[in-house]
């Protein structure tokens, strides 16, 4: 605690539970965030215990962090950004590809009925399978394989929601959608991307862009090479 500053040091000394509360109010409240659906579970869900233990005094600050094997867990606004644009009612099967930390799979879990949610890298998959279990997020089934094919065997979705860059948006995402389904994804190169919200309707396929946003590479047969990136 040495060094930082005396508003950080009282920032610290709050329960997680105010911390929670004051990121809601000044980090995705006063940005922009509406759907009062989103801000109760960011304010319930325990963000602090999805990053490692020693980050878990920074978890409520306004940024990404890591997780691991070169992976984050994204900044809250983004999390709560995405999440509001899938535009969740409670009674949806949702995909999400990287679960990471799990963290965006437990917000989801709380907006709808089903949360399918896909990692590629077995240690992550594991550690945030485990802690959703502990914390009884009973409607999350964390899967180990490549998200860049989605998941056909759970398909339609609802909602997918893809929390890395990918190179381009796969052709698999809109094909497992339902009529009336949301994609949210970012796209773009390697280093910063566009996230886009896909509207599948009975006339077709319509695109927005939302904003710009940076997140670590969707890898895999139908988004980055490993061997390009690594
Ligand atoms: N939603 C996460 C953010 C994780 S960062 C959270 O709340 O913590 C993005 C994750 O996507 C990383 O863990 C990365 O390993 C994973 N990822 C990258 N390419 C993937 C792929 N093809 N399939 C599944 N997961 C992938």
């Amino acid at each position: 605690m040495q060094g930082l500053g005396p508003l950080a040091r009282l920032f610290n000394n709050m329960s997680y539970e105010k911390q929670r509360h004051i990121m809601v109010e000044s980090q995705l409240r006063s940005r922009g965030i509406k759907d009062e659906r989103v801000l109760d579970a960011m304010e319930k869900v325990p963000r602090h215990l999805f990053v490692e233990t020693d980050l878990a005094d920074r978890a409520y600050d306004d940024c990404a962090l890591p997780i691991g094997e070169g992976q984050t867990i994204s900044q809250p606004y983004m999390v709560a950004l995405m999440t509001e644009l899938l535009e969740l009612k409670g009674d949806e099967k949702v995909l999400e590809i990287g679960t990471g930390s799990g963290y965006q799979s437990a917000v989801l879990s709380l907006l709808a009925a089903e949360v399918y949610t896909v990692e590629r890298i077995h240690s992550l998959a594991i550690r945030a399978k485990k802690l959703l279990a502990d914390l009884e997020y009973k409607n999350v089934h964390a899967l180990v394989s490549d998200g860049t094919l989605g998941l056909q065997e759970h398909s339609p979705y609802d909602g997918i929601i893809v929390t890395a860059g990918a190179p381009e948006i796969p052709y698999q995402y809109t094909e497992q959608l339902k009529i009336n389904g949301r994609l949210v994804i970012p796209v773009g190169s390697r280093y910063s991307q566009v996230l886009y919200r896909i509207d599948k309707t009975a006339q077709g396929i319509k695109k927005s862009i939302s904003t710009g946003c940076v997140f670590v590479p969707l890898i895999g047969k139908a988004g980055w090479d490993e061997k390009e990136i690594y």
